[in-house]
């Protein structure tokens, strides 16, 4: 059955409470002179509509718009779902570093739900990296080996996942958003028909429904909303590298490794041909970036706060005193005053550094979430009410163009690379 939608006529007044409520534009009034009290007629646009119902709530009082929705689901059996998994990225069969992390959340979650953590690990002759995942909180290790997985390609990898959360049936899946999170976890989840909520900044769990509770910034970073996916398992969700704290390593730690072999030409119906429809050519490292913020102890960055771009000058200064990498909030790098490369925030880098310095910088939650982990934060800022003054570990109340230049001159004292002359 398709989605359907209908104005009741003899209901509708044309009181045009549908029309405001329809986010889409889709519904508008139109002369109805054969009324006999001349009422305007609501008419649905369906091809603008997308059924979310909010014209249906509108009209509650006179109940003149009728949806039904379309039952494309068959209701999935929540109770052979189990085990929370974490995809263990790998490049150049290497395990990436947030799979550590993920592992880390992953532990608390499986707890809290009473059941067990899984990593699955794809690649090609990656088997060695599966005991350090269990020695990392892993109870069991998927490891599907093959010389298709080599290196990332979407196919291949999309359809040996989607093959294995079907056969294995967890009942969450969490992936890094790295580049090949991002492009990999979505295809994934469309091949098993489930919700995937990407960039998350926080999980946990409601033990009573076992729903995923996904927060990540929406509406440009204004709120910070909370998905569930109540009706489809698994539940997916993939977090930022840096977001969640390294799992430690317990070399006490038992766990199983299980092998999976697949025939390839069969998981997809266009057998090998589909799998190889993008080839892996060759790794080119980007060696344009100097700065790997992402992987930094001391980040010290810049805001519009700098009032010019030679203040990034001030901010380099004090990041080489202290061997710091250089950030930047994204006002000033629209302002052309630094690369993008050095952008921290919800659409630039996340980072959790031991030290960040944040120097003329507001703190506006899509910044924050950028850099809230961040293990001592410490704020210069002429405004003793902004945000980022008040989660600020050490809040410097003051201009920075009078501070950054005392803090390094008092550094290079204590090393006594300058004297102090009285
Ligand atoms: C969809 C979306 C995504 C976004 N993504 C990001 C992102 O990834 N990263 C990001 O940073 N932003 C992002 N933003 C922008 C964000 O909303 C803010 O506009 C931005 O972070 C503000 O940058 P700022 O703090 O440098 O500037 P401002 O908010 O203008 O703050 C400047 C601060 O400097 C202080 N100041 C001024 N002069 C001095 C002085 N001489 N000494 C000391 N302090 C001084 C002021 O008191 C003020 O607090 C995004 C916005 C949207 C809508």
């Amino acid at each position: 059955m398709a989605n359907k939608i209908e104005v009741l006529s003899e209901k509708c007044t044309g009181c045009s409470l549908c029309v405001k409520s329809c986010p889409f534009g889709a519904i508008v009034l139109v002369d109805r002179p054969e009324h006999p009290k001349k009422q305007k007629l609501a008419v649905i646009d369906v091809a603008k509509c997308n059924y979310c119902g909010a014209c249906v709530d509108a009209c509650k009082r006179f109940g003149a718009i009728l949806m039904l929705k379309e039952e494309k689901q068959k209701a999935v059996d929540f109770a052979l779902y189990k085990d929370v998994w974490v995809y263990a990225e790998q490049r150049h069969g290497e395990v990436s570093p947030v799979a550590y992390e993920l592992l880390n959340e992953g532990r608390k979650l499986a707890d809290k739900l009473k059941t067990h953590l899984c990593a699955v690990l794809l690649g090609d002759k990656i088997e060695n990296q599966a005991q350090d995942l269990i020695l990392h909180g892993a109870d069991k290790v998927y490891v599907i080996d093959n010389p298709l997985l080599k290196e990332f390609c979407d196919d291949p990898y999309a359809e040996t996942l989607a093959h294995l959360i079907r056969e294995e049936k967890p009942e969450i899946v969490i992936m890094g958003a790295t580049n090949i999170g991002r492009s990999f976890a979505s295809r994934v989840a469309a091949k098993i028909d489930t919700g995937l909520t990407a960039d998350c900044t926080a999980l946990d769990v409601d033990v009573s429904t076992r729903n995923l509770q996904q927060t990540r910034p929406a509406f440009g970073g204004n709120i910070m909303a909370t998905i569930l996916t109540p009706r489809h398992r698994p539940q997916m969700a993939t977090v930022r590298h840096k977001v969640f704290k390294r799992a430690t390593r317990d070399t006490s730690r038992k766990g199983e490794i299980v092998k999976k072999n697949y025939d390839f030409s069969k998981l997809n119906p266009g057998g090998l041909d589909f799998m190889n429809r993008a080839k892996f050519l060759q790794f080119v490292a980007d060696t344009t970036a100097k700065v790997n913020l992402s992987e930094a102890d001391i980040i010290v960055s810049g805001g519009r706060g700098l009032g010019k771009p030679e203040g990034f000058k001030l901010i380099e200064e004090l990041a080489e005193t202290i061997g710091g990498a250089v950030g930047a909030s994204r006002a000033s790098v629209d302002s052309g005053w630094i690369p993008y490369s050095h952008q921290v925030g919800q659409t630039g880098r996340t980072v959790a550094p031991k030290i960040y310095i944040a120097c003329g910088i507001s703190g506006q939650i899509q910044h924050l979430v950028g850099m809230g982990s961040s293990e001592v934060i410490i704020a210069i800022n002429r405004d003793p009410e902004a945000p980022m003054m008040k989660i600020a570990t050490f809040a410097l109340e003051g201009d920075l163009y009078e501070i950054i230049p005392w803090i390094i001159k008092e550094i290079k004292k204590s090393r006594g690379e300058i004297e102090f002359v009285k």
